[in-house]
């Protein structure tokens, strides 16, 4: 084959990189792409075996096997099609955790995009522009119920002309003469290992998911103790995920003002806090919906008096529920994915997943919990009891893959630049939810494939950031 005719290669077939090429062949009617998928059309047992893992810590190693799938399609397999936008204050710095140094704004436009690709309609979207307030400090938050696109069907690469698809083909590693430019990518295919050369002029992006990115850029190199592509020392740190709780509090609430407590309009209901308030307490994101329920049998037996007293006192009638909670965690250096010496049938060095959930992390969405109940009562709109035990000892994670090669300007705390481009390789470009800085609370589908479009807009040269 011959490979220097391709001025794109992107690694991995997932929405991220079909969200790309989609965007990039809009404006691009004559570039060749060439696209590299280890899996197959179907999920096989052989595959499966490379997403084979040691863990330790929250979740056992099942767990990252689960939540990221080595087929055409990639882990959108799986998603069930729940999508929002991250808040702008997400994007922010603030005094106890960093930013993305790419602004909300400029966002925009691609969510935009991404949500008419996923959701075919808008209305969603200019929903989420103008939030609601139902006090100072509480808002609904809604995220977008959606058919989930599969993202499987390969025919629409392979129909393409500008698109060469090669299934079953591992990316292994890279390869460099200079530590400045990629000149080749070593390949499992067909039983045997090969290098693909590759030219300065053309570009290469890594969309593997979390683990694979991390995973091939921290292979080791033949000829260096540092492994061609973590010069910065941080791929496979600040791996994240969110965790939720259900339910994590009863509550007792007036229906009429809490009026979204009841999925609408395949809108999954949700609170979050406003800035400030989370800013003055130092709070992560969090997310409570409302399940309403007929019966008291659910809730905590020492509730059930309050509910009573008052409803007399506040002379209103009162509605039952159970809230299920959602919160991000810090991004931190020690959860990480780390290489063991154990290669998988590919020839690729098996990893190994550190991570726990934080103290940090629970007592935020303790502390969120707090403040949401106590600005229920001061606005006469309801009242919660906290499940303590449960958000402690409970929560459970999501199997939203973040963090490893986290974006940002500053290259000695980041891994790619704010358009994604690798700090040290001028033609490797990284995308997916690896490169979220920070996780918000919000499935981050919507934002892969806005950052995406983004991308796709970069490698076409424009909007340089
Ligand atoms: C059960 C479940 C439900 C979810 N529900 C939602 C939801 O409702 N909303 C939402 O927003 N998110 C949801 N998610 C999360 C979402 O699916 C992921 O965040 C997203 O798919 C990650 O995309 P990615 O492109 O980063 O990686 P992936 O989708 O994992 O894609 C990686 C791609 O790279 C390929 N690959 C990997 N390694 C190599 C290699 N060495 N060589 C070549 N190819 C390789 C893989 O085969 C795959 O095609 C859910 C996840 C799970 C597991």
């Amino acid at each position: 084959m011959i490979y220097k005719n391709y001025s794109l290669i992107v690694i991995g077939s997932s929405h991220a990189s079909q969200t790309l090429i989609d965007s990039f062949l809009e404006k691009n009617k004559k570039s060749k792409i060439l696209v590299l998928e280890g899996g197959s059309d179907q999920e096989t047992e052989m595959n499966r075996k490379l997403t084979e893992n040691t863990s330790y810590g929250s979740h056992d190693s099942n767990y990252w096997q689960n939540h990221w799938v080595r087929a055409y399609g990639g882990t959108s397999r799986k998603w069930e099609g729940w999508i929002g936008t991250l808040e702008r204050e997400d994007f922010e710095k603030n005094n106890f955790r960093g930013g993305w140094d790419i602004d909300y704004d400029s966002m925009l436009p691609h969510y935009k995009k991404a949500y008419e690709y996923y959701s075919d309609e808008t209305k969603s979207y200019k929903y989420e522009k103008n939030l609601e307030y139902f006090s100072n400090h509480i808002k609904f938050k809604p995220i977008k119920i959606t058919k989930a696109k599969r993202f499987t069907d390969s025919n629409k690469f392979e129909k393409n002309k500008q698109i060469t698809l090669e299934k079953e083909s591992n990316v292994i590693k890279f390869l460099t003469k200079n530590r400045k430019i990629i000149s080749g990518i070593e390949v499992f295919k067909n039983g045997k290992t090969d290098i693909i050369p590759i030219q300065p002029e053309q570009k290469i992006v890594l969309a593997a998911g979390s683990l694979g990115n991390a995973q091939i850029l921290l292979q080791p190199s033949s000829t260096s103790d540092i492994a061609i592509g973590n010069e910065s020392g941080l791929v496979g740190k600040n791996l994240m995920d969110h965790f939720q709780t259900m339910p994590s509090a009863d509550i007792i609430f007036d229906e009429k003002i809490l009026k979204h407590s009841v999925p609408m309009d395949n809108f999954y209901n949700c609170f979050t806090l406003s800035k400030d308030l989370k800013i003055e307490n130092e709070l992560l994101n969090f997310q409570a919906s409302i399940q309403q329920i007929n019966q008291t049998e659910h809730m905590q037996k020492s509730f059930l008096d309050e509910i009573s007293l008052l409803s007399a006192q506040w002379n209103k009638k009162l509605s039952l529920g159970l809230i299920h909670s959602r919160g991000e965690i810090l991004p931190q250096l020690h959860n990480c994915i780390k290489l063991t010496n154990e290669k998988n049938w590919v020839g690729q060095n098996k990893f190994r997943v550190e991570f726990s959930y934080s103290s940090k992390d629970l007592m935020s969405s303790l502390n969120s919990h707090r403040k949401f109940g106590e600005l229920l009562v001061k606005n006469k709109i309801g009242m919660i009891k906290i499940r303590n035990d449960d958000i402690f000892r409970r929560s459970f994670g999501t199997g939203h893959i973040m963090g490893t090669t986290k974006l940002g300007k500053n290259r000695e705390d980041s891994v790619c630049d704010v358009n994604l481009k690798h700090h040290n390789y001028d033609n490797l470009y990284l995308l997916g939810s690896s490169v979220f800085p920070t996780s918000g609370v919000i499935n981050p589908t919507l934002t892969i494939a806005a950052l995406a479009d983004r991308l796709a807009q970069r490698l076409n040269g424009i909007g340089q950031s």
